[in-house]
């Protein structure tokens, strides 16, 4: 199957063409583990994984490799502000280690909960601190990098003929856009640290002995020294979300380019935000939504995973709960018709029947990875009178390229036997709402929800309902 991939670099849609034949090498930037993934964060990981889906669908043998920032970066690309993770120390009262250990397992349940597809490795960026050390002495023994006085070790972006080519940008146009005056030494308004010194006269909880001093790494050389170390010098597909083209990934190829000496990334491959209803969802903002919020107020994280599939990664995607109930809606009319499905699927198979609907789901999700289409085929493909056992074995296809589960929970529909104490907690809700201690039935509701189960009120009664 042809495969198509926009392409930031040269900003078109490209037909992919592999390093090696039969396999893909892809690298995703990670969480930074120093507080929950929004939702936001989530969208980028689910398009992603749809990226891969694609690939393994087409026959592909995949290597993905995914860090996790468990090194405190700074919270402002300028290499001022403060450190991300030694504000989460700060927060809960516990050491960075506990911290980042504590959001990389919250991450990974999120990652299981929406059914993404682990990458083959993912590295920790506090296992790699000889390579991100290494790497910045490649760069000094080539002339890129200069010191700032009890600062750290700056890359000196003039040095680069294409730096900012990625984001479509000279360094000329780059520093003409700059709206604050920099301080602090700095050659460039683009340059950036690639190692910063510990402050004197206070420890930090995470810092290394390095050839300049004790300190920690910059941001942005985790990623290429863990990329460089794991896949090699060259990589057909980078990915990450669309903020990352103009300072994150155009200084990736900064540290790498000049070190390798020819073309690094084949495609750059980055997903479209996921907005609330003031714009951008970021950490930084303070409030921001979280999966287990949104399995605390009843849906399942399949549903969000639907809910985002219904656009295409490349458009930006605005939140609400009011969208949400409507992809909640889809989805359980998906999941009846797929239990009905399942009931009958005991007729006659016929394969050019099969295959061709196979190619045509295979086709749009190949199409850079158009998934409100594959939908739009799903539905078609439901109302059609293609018979069950056909209709049965291209759920399963599509289970595998949109990983929404639907055999999965079409069947948990079929076999749904409410547990007796699920049935009580239930009652005693009721109880406690008739009685007007809505605390208590809100207790009650959330001990449901954690058993994988919820309950939904009627007009003068409730229904159960698995999660
Ligand atoms: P972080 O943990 O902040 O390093 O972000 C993890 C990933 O989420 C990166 O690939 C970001 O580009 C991406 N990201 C950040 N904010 C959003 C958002 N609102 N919508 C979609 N992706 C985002
Ligand atoms: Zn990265």
């Amino acid at each position: 199957m042809n495969i198509k991939l926009f392409n930031t670099m040269s900003r078109k849609v490209e037909t992919f063409k592999p390093i090696k034949q039969g396999e893909v090498s892809i690298y995703t930037c990670g969480p930074t583990v120093y507080h929950f993934a929004h939702i936001g964060n989530l969208r980028t990981y689910v398009s992603q994984d749809i990226m891969k889906r694609m690939f393994l669908a087409n026959g592909y043998k995949v290597l993905h490799i995914m860090n996790i920032t468990d090194v405190g970066h700074l919270t402002s690309d300028a290499d001022d502000g403060e450190d991300k993770m030694e504000k989460g120390s700060l927060r809960e009262g516990k050491s960075v280690w506990d911290i980042a250990s504590f959001y990389t397992n919250q991450f990974l349940m999120d990652v299981k909960d929406l059914n993404i597809l682990p990458p083959t490795k993912y590295t920790p960026a506090t296992s790699y601190i000889k390579e991100q050390i290494e790497l910045v002495q490649q760069l000094e023994s080539l002339g890129f990098t200069y010191e700032i006085k009890d600062d750290g070790i700056y890359y000196d972006t003039s040095k680069f003929k294409d730096y900012g080519k990625l984001g479509g940008q000279s360094l000329d146009e780059l520093k003409g856009g700059a709206r604050v005056a920099f301080s602090s030494g700095k050659r460039n308004i683009t340059d950036f640290a690639l190692w910063k010194f510990s402050p004197k006269n206070q420890k930090r909880q995470m810092e290394w002995d390095s050839p300049w001093g004790v300190g920690f790494p910059g941001w942005h050389i985790e990623c290429s020294a863990m990329c460089l170390k794991e896949i090699g010098d060259r990589l057909d597909i980078h990915s990450g979300g669309v903020d990352h083209i103009k300072i994150h990934h155009t200084n990736e190829i900064a540290q790498v380019e000049p070190v390798i000496n020819h073309n690094w990334v084949n495609y750059w491959v980055h997903m479209e935000f996921l907005n609330d209803l003031s714009g951008k969802m970021s950490k930084s903002k303070g409030d921001f939504l979280t999966l287990s919020l949104l399995k605390d107020k009843g849906y399942s994280p399949i549903v969000y995973r639907y809910f985002l599939l219904l656009a295409s990664y490349r458009t930006q995607l605005n939140f609400s709960f009011e969208l949400l109930d409507g992809a909640k809606k889809s989805y359980e009319n998906i999941i009846k018709k797929v239990a009905d499905i399942i009931m009958n699927a005991n007729d006659a198979f016929d394969d050019d029947v099969y295959l061709s609907w196979k190619n045509r789901i295979l086709e749009a999700v190949s199409d850079d990875l158009n998934t409100p289409l594959a939908i739009v085929i799903l539905q078609e493909l439901l109302k059609s009178n293609v018979n069950f056992s056909i209709k049965f074995k291209l759920i399963e296809f599509f289970d595998d390229v949109l990983g929404l589960q639907f055999i999965e929970n079409a069947n948990a529909l079929l076999n749904i036997e409410v547990p007796e104490n699920i049935k009580n907690l239930a009652e005693l809700r009721w109880q406690a709402k008739l009685d007007k201690d809505y605390q208590k039935a809100d207790l009650l509701k959330k001990e449901i929800i954690d058993a994988g189960f919820n309950v939904e009120d009627k007009k003068d009664s409730y229904e159960i309902k698995k999660l």
